[in-house]
């Protein structure tokens, strides 16, 4: 049997009397998108942030690449190739475009930020930011502030951030949000592409991206997952037509 990249053992989180993860168990394995779905409040961002080590887990394991990773922080484990889709915040508007990615790469390394223009000249640092912001797709934005993006473009730009530092596995917490018809199926080709790179947990609301995309799904309702399985096992599974689909 393939090892997965990734691997969540009986996660348990709590706020107050509120479970926000109950008994999680979800892998990763390599190659495929997993996708995440479920209604508002189900849990979905509260898991990917214990995966990605902003959050820790009242009870569980999370595993990575074979290696117990739970007492890690967020930033041993994005070196450690856990790369997660920056949340629009970390992006700097009035930094362009490469400059974001350094920043990203540096972030990583550890540098303080008092040496980003030091770093800045650093030609292996800038040639990486170029060519990850070159495989999504910016290559021709590279100059222009962070700022005057594109929704769309700066959902790139989050993840040429994530790309530089040859992740492992992607965590995705909803690429597509706030994309009209058009931005959406452009970022649908565009996480084909990506999950070349490394397997990719999705959370996503779109049902089409997720359809046409998901390897497997996994649906969570109350913190808990109700079903795993491929797109056609959860399109017909009553429980989750009933929790999630609205029937
Ligand atoms: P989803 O991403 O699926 O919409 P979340 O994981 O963001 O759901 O939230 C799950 C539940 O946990 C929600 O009821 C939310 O209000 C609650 N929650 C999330 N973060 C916190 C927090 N830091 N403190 C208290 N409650 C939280
Ligand atoms: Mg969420």
């Amino acid at each position: 049997m393939t090892e997965p990249v990734l691997e969540i053992r009986h996660v348990h989180k709590n706020f107050g009397a509120l479970r926000a993860s109950h008994d999680i168990n979800l892998t990763l394995l390599p190659g495929e998108i997993h996708a995440l779905i479920g209604p508002n409040g189900a849990g979905k961002s509260t898991l990917i942030k214990q995966i990605a080590g902003n959050l820790r887990p009242d009870a569980g394991e999370i595993r990575f690449l074979g290696q117990d990773v739970t007492e890690l922080d967020t930033v041993s484990r994005a070196r450690m190739g856990l790369g997660r889709s920056f949340q629009i915040s970390s992006v700097i508007p009035e930094f362009t475009v490469l400059q974001n990615v350094v920043l990203a790469l540096q972030g990583a390394q550890g540098t303080s930020y008092h040496f980003f223009r030091a770093v800045l000249k650093d030609r292996e640092t800038t040639a990486k930011a170029r060519e990850a912001a070159e495989r999504v797709g910016l290559g021709d934005r590279l100059a222009v502030w962070a700022q005057d993006l594109s929704h769309g473009e700066r959902r790139k730009l989050e993840i040429a951030m994530a790309l530089a530092l040859e992740p492992k596995a992607f965590l995705l917490d909803e690429p597509m949000a706030g994309m009209g018809t058009e931005g959406a199926a452009e970022m649908t080709r565009f996480l084909d592409q990506l999950r070349h790179e490394a397997p990719i947990l999705l959370v996503e609301h779109d049902m089409d991206a997720v359809f046409s995309l998901a390897d497997r799904i996994s649906v969570l309702d109350y913190g808990e997952i109700i079903a795993t399985g491929t797109v056609e096992e959860i399109r017909t599974n009553p429980e989750v037509r009933r929790a999630y689909l609205g029937e």
